[in-house]
């Protein structure tokens, strides 16, 4: 008996081991986020409050009425502020419009929602089926997220802890957000973060909020499941709360995915539940299980009509919105064949990149006016720590330089004189140039040191007429020496043409 029994075990042992040899289960990760981001219209969602931005400026509970603090009586309207910037948004996200759609209450009792519901959409939606573009892996790959569903809803208070106290505050009670749902499409953490870095461009760039994370202007929660690869069936999923930074999100992700993996590796299950992430110590914990999951009690709400919004609403609303990033990417990735050095400072800012394309329109080549935004414009930004908007000299003096540069009237560490000039003394390019480098000779002086300098290079003449195009500019170089810089190349080299005959 006892040998069957250890003949058993043993080969039990030497199965599973096999098994695990064999069979080692990739897993395949599958995420979706739910994402919440603060409209900057001019008002709450509900009352004429103001929606301020940065809630440090005020005093606590300095702006408050009666609708946002939910007083007996206190009836809510939707604003038409928050309304237009809301329609914007999910345009832009190219969102299904449904133009006959409700509100509906969600109740919870917390003491930052004075109110004891928030106002929410869950039964007839605006707006569904949406769809974000956007590049993975440094603009090589395309890919596509579909958005499940991005509704309004108004904020909640804030509740301050200290010690044995608490403190409320309802500075931010009923401000809009919009709440964006979307599909388990996301593959990884990279995708994850790509969508949310253009997901925040079309925030920005439509200028419908600032949807900053350390602000607390976005914020995401990231539902993780894993699956064996080529199977349907998903694990079960985890929430991951708590992340104000996109590198705190990948390392949340992979960390959750190591995490399941352990878990049904050894054979175990993955709990339902909401985990919030530590990212001083890189590590998740347990915030709700689904036990204490709350029922909200969903209804429609009775105190707001129903909303019907109609084709003219929508269209005017059209009007307003600015290319997307992705579409800026895609054009400057195919047709200018530029990589992520130029894409990346170019998209980041929405007024850099319409001063580029704007410099394009303008007739400077793309690369030219690609290496001086980012080269030299970004640069001294970025260094006075200011906006474009400050910058001392005008769009058309940019433009005025870039094209003399382009035209080969000056040479780019001339022109980088010039711009230095342009920044420090306020002074147009057209009158450095001037003043700088072409008072130095007229055409006599400079066609007398033109001739000498081809004397003595007499291989370069030589070259010259043997159609090796490269000694021209190599001569146009020494003419530039001998002045000082103080010549125009472009007048030099159709001197040097003429001359060497
Ligand atoms: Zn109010």
């Amino acid at each position: 008996m006892i040998e069957i029994k250890g003949l058993f075990f043993i080969n039990k042992n030497i199965n599973f081991k096999l098994l695990n040899k064999n069979m080692a289960k990739d897993y395949e990760i599958v995420i979706w986020l739910e994402i919440h981001i603060k409209l900057n219209s001019k008002t709450k969602l509900f009352c004429s409050c103001d929606n301020v931005q940065n809630f440090d400026e005020l005093k606590p509970n300095e702006n408050i009425c009666s609708v946002c603090t939910g007083q007996p009586w206190a009836l809510p309207v939707l604003q038409e502020w928050a309304l237009k910037k809301w329609v914007k948004l999910w345009l832009a996200l190219n969102c299904k419009i449904n133009k006959f759609s409700n509100f509906d209450r969600k109740s919870y009792f917390y003491p930052d929602l004075p109110i004891g519901y928030q106002i929410t959409q869950l039964f007839h939606p605006t707006n569904t089926d949406g769809r974000v573009s956007f590049f993975v892996d440094n603009y090589k790959e395309e890919k596509s997220v579909k958005i499940l569903q991005a509704h309004m809803e108004a904020d909640a208070g804030k509740t301050i802890h200290e010690w044995w106290k608490a403190y409320l505050d309802y500075n931010r009670a009923a401000t809009p957000l919009v709440e964006i749902v979307t599909y388990p499409d996301f593959r990884s953490d990279d995708e994850v973060v790509e969508f949310l870095k253009e997901l925040q461009r079309i925030v920005r760039f439509n200028w419908v909020g600032d949807a900053d994370l350390e602000k607390w202007q976005m914020r995401c929660d990231v539902n993780i499941s894993l699956r064996e690869r080529w199977v349907e069936t998903l694990w079960t999923r985890a929430e991951l709360k708590n992340m104000n930074s996109f590198s705190a999100i990948k390392r949340a992700i992979n960390h959750e995915y190591k995490r399941q993996k352990k878990l049904l590796e050894a054979g175990k299950e993955v709990d339902q539940e909401t985990r919030g992430w530590n990212d001083d110590k890189w590590t998740s914990y347990t915030m709700r299980s689904k036990e204490d999951a709350l029922d909200y009690r969903y209804f429609p709400e009775p105190d707001l009509p129903p909303l019907e919004l109609t084709d003219e609403f929508i269209e005017e609303q059209k009007k307003w919105l600015v290319k997307s990033a992705f579409e800026r990417t895609k054009q400057y990735k195919e047709e200018y064949n530029f990589s992520k050095e130029y894409i990346t400072p170019l998209i980041w800012d929405l007024a850099i990149s319409d001063y580029f394309e704007n410099l394009v329109k303008d007739g400077i080549k793309p690369k030219n006016a690609a290496r001086w935004i980012v080269n030299t414009l970004l640069r001294y930004l970025n260094d006075e720590n200011i906006s474009l908007e400050d910058v001392k000299f005008s769009y058309e003096d940019f433009k005025f330089l870039l094209k003399k540069e382009q035209d080969g009237e000056i040479l780019w560490n001339q022109a980088k004189d010039v711009f230095k000039e342009m920044i420090t003394n306020g002074k147009t390019p057209a009158e450095v140039i001037e003043e700088k480098w072409y008072k130095a000779q007229d055409d006599g002086e400079l066609e007398s040191i033109i001739s000498e300098i081809l004397k003595e290079n007499a291989q370069a003449v030589e070259d010259i007429k043997a159609g090796k195009m490269n000694a021209i500019w190599f001569l146009v170089g020494q003419v530039m020496k001998k002045t000082q810089w103080k010549s125009n190349p472009a007048k030099a080299k159709e001197m040097i043409m003429k001359l060497v005959g």
